[in-house]
């Protein structure tokens, strides 16, 4: 019956994932099924949104319903539906392409991933349809978009390396999945089989499951098989049954049924709102981070459904976008159902169920927080990048987002955490700002010289190494009105100056103009009361930007929008090296070796603080010179 058929190639990325999935993907191969109904449910649910205000795409079939059929002869399994369908472009885009951006990263990390964990990745990639080719070694899809000029079409694939698309008759609208089920998976055609898998999986889904099977019927004489059509699932739509009747299973296949994730979620929240404005939530915290949650533009992850009818997914309106990690959806029995989505967006009364969800998301990770604290760190270590946001976009939660936060400090062990609460209950009363340190990673601002000090005072700074954490802190400005204090920035007031430190000052003047005018790169040269152990260390004036910025900017390519600003060299008077530089300046000022161990100790302070040399040929030359030179004396004299 095909009329024009052709075939494609499969992207290499997308056999590699086939062949990902059918030998190492699914313990439980029984899933496909449920990914198969969710898919047709999805399809249910748009056409019955587009025929409220379009009822003639309909036409005389309102009988919305998912339908299992199993052919023992052919050895086939249908899973045939009468939703949307799919154009031929539609279904070469959506079957045989994966357009998203990093496949082929995912892919590797898919390869590296413990086979355990597979299963959760594949399932935030979104390509639930492929998992048939488990059970089935060829798949037909046959589909008719809704609309009476609709033409249908075929496709088909053996999982090999190509698809083929035609034209092909079909009656009705919607997609007949067809699974050629491989010879030792012809378990999948048996009705008990089947009802089991529906009913552990998808019996929540709102549209029936429906199936033909052979029932005896009558009594005694009369009785006699007769096939009728049986609904396998109980249809209640989760989120409207009482929370005691529904168990932690029901809730995590709920969730799997309407993300396509595959993961447990870290925290459910179901919640209905009565009064003023009706509504039903059920919101799920997931406990993985999609692979492209930071690649993707910022989407909530809420769906809207008002008095069940599915409305639109990705329902902006519904929560901020820093609780984009959110999953769920909203029923509103309050909403109008005939209204466009454009009209929807502007409507004062979802400003009102985003107010309380947020409250209500933002309790629940408190909650996570306060009695799971393990759990809560793994959410954080996930999510947390999202979450920072909220304190600079939602000014009304802004202290309860400050007190969610997590960051490591010089007195965690590495890859712990402390929260702004705890890090003020442990600091002496006396001290009035919060310190932190901006920079690459923990392990770099662990070496800082910039903490000498502070370990030695055994006072605590955090370490903020994400990259939004410089606008964080700027956002914040300050907890429980103690001011967030960067280390690399601003001086030590006049009249907090030891006498040892001005009396120091006094003496290096001279050296230290000196090495001002020698090196280039550097606005001042000062005695440094931040150190203990190292020679030099490189500080900002506190207005300017920090060094992380600047480096972070130059990666962004926008290191030409940012003016340069010149850094402070900052020595530790008591330091040998420089104490030696003193004397030697103070024998002889001209002697070249001063600039020369200068610019020694400027590189060092530069290294130490992660960022480049700028001449790295220069720092080499001058270390082989000290070099030469030490062996030199060294050589002569063991001559002696
Ligand atoms: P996901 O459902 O996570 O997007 P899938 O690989 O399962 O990923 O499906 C890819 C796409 O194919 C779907 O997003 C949908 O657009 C389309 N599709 C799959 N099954 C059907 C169906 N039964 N009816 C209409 N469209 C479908």
């Amino acid at each position: 019956m095909t009329q024009t058929t052709e075939t494609h190639a499969f992207k290499t990325e997308l056999k590699q994932l086939f062949d990902i999935i059918v030998h190492s993907l699914y313990s439980n191969k029984e899933v496909f099924l449920r990914e198969l109904i969710s898919n047709a449910c999805d399809a249910i649910d748009k056409v019955r949104f587009e025929a409220l205000t379009n009822a003639d795409l309909l036409g005389d079939d309102d009988d919305f319903k998912i339908k299992l059929i199993a052919d023992k002869e052919a050895g086939t399994l249908t899973i045939a539906d009468n939703g949307i369908g799919m154009t031929r472009e539609q279904i070469t885009e959506n079957l045989g392409t994966i357009a998203k951006s990093g496949t082929q990263a995912f892919i590797e990390q898919l390869r590296e991933a413990d086979a355990a964990d597979r299963p959760e990745l594949i399932g935030q990639f979104g390509v639930g349809f492929y998992s048939c080719l488990m059970v089935a070694d060829k798949v037909t899809v046959v589909s008719r978009a809704a609309g009476d000029d609709a033409k249908a079409v075929e496709w088909s694939t053996d999982g090999q390396g190509s698809y083929t698309v035609g034209d092909v008759v079909k009656v009705g609208r919607g997609t007949d999945v067809i699974l050629h089920l491989k010879a030792d998976e012809a378990d999948y055609l048996e009705p008990f089989r089947l009802q089991a898998i529906v009913k552990k999986y998808s019996d929540f889904v709102e549209h029936p499951i429906v199936m033909d099977v052979e029932r005896e019927v009558g009594e005694g004489d009369d009785k006699k098989t007769e096939v009728v059509e049986e609904t396998f699932n109980s249809q209640k739509a989760l989120w409207l049954r009482p929370k005691s009747e529904i168990s932690d299973e029901d809730y995590t296949e709920f969730y799997r049924h309407l993300t396509h994730h595959f993961d447990e979620p870290a925290k459910t929240i179901h919640y209905s709102a009565e009064g003023t404005q009706e509504f039903t939530a059920l919101v799920y915290i997931p406990s993985q981070r999609p692979w492209d949650f930071f690649n993707t533009e910022p989407r909530s992850g809420l769906s809207l459904y008002i008095k069940r009818v599915f409305i639109m997914d990705d329902c902006d309106k519904l929560l901020p976008p820093y609780l984009r990690f959110a999953k769920g959806l909203v029923d509103s029995s309050d909403l109008p159902l005939n209204v466009s989505r454009e009209l929807l967006q502007d409507n004062p009364l979802l400003t009102k169920i985003r107010g309380a969800l947020t409250k209500r998301v933002l309790g629940a990770l408190e909650e996570m927080k306060k009695e799971n604290a393990e759990q809560y760190r793994d959410f954080f270590k996930q999510f947390g990048v999202s979450l920072k946001e909220g304190v600079n976009h939602d000014f009304s939660n802004k202290d309860r987002i400050a007190d969610l936060l997590l960051f490591e400090s010089s007195k965690t062990e590495p890859g712990e955490f402390t929260t702004l609460r705890e890090y003020v209950d442990r600091s002496p009363v006396a001290q009035k700002e919060i310190y932190f340190l901006i920079g690459e990673s923990r392990e770099l601002l662990d070496a800082s010289p910039l903490l000498e000090r502070f370990k030695a005072d055994d006072q605590e700074v955090l370490f903020l190494t994400d990259p939004v954490d410089e606008w964080l802190v700027s956002g914040l400005g300050q907890y429980d009105e103690k001011p967030l204090k960067p280390i690399d920035r601003g001086t030590i007031d006049d009249e907090e100056k030891s006498d040892a430190d001005k009396e120091a000052e006094k003496e290096m003047a001279g050296l230290f103009e000196f090495l001002q005018g020698k090196i280039g790169d550097v606005k001042a040269v000062r005695v440094s009361d931040r150190l203990k152990e190292s020679a030099a260390v490189l500080v900002s004036d506190e207005g300017d930007m920090g060094a992380h910025m600047e480096r972070l900017m130059s990666k962004l390519g926008r290191g030409e929008d940012v003016p340069e600003s010149k850094r402070i060299l900052e020595m530790n008077a008591s330091h040998p090296a420089v104490q030696a530089m003193k004397r030697l300046f103070d024998t002889n000022p001209a002697d070249d070796r001063i600039e020369t161990y200068g610019k020694l100790l400027y590189d060092q302070a530069v290294i130490a603080e992660g960022s480049k040399v700028t001449d790295p040929a220069g720092l080499a030359k001058r270390i082989n010179a000290l070099l030469a030179r030490d062996a030199e004396a060294g050589a002569a004299k063991d001559g002696e």
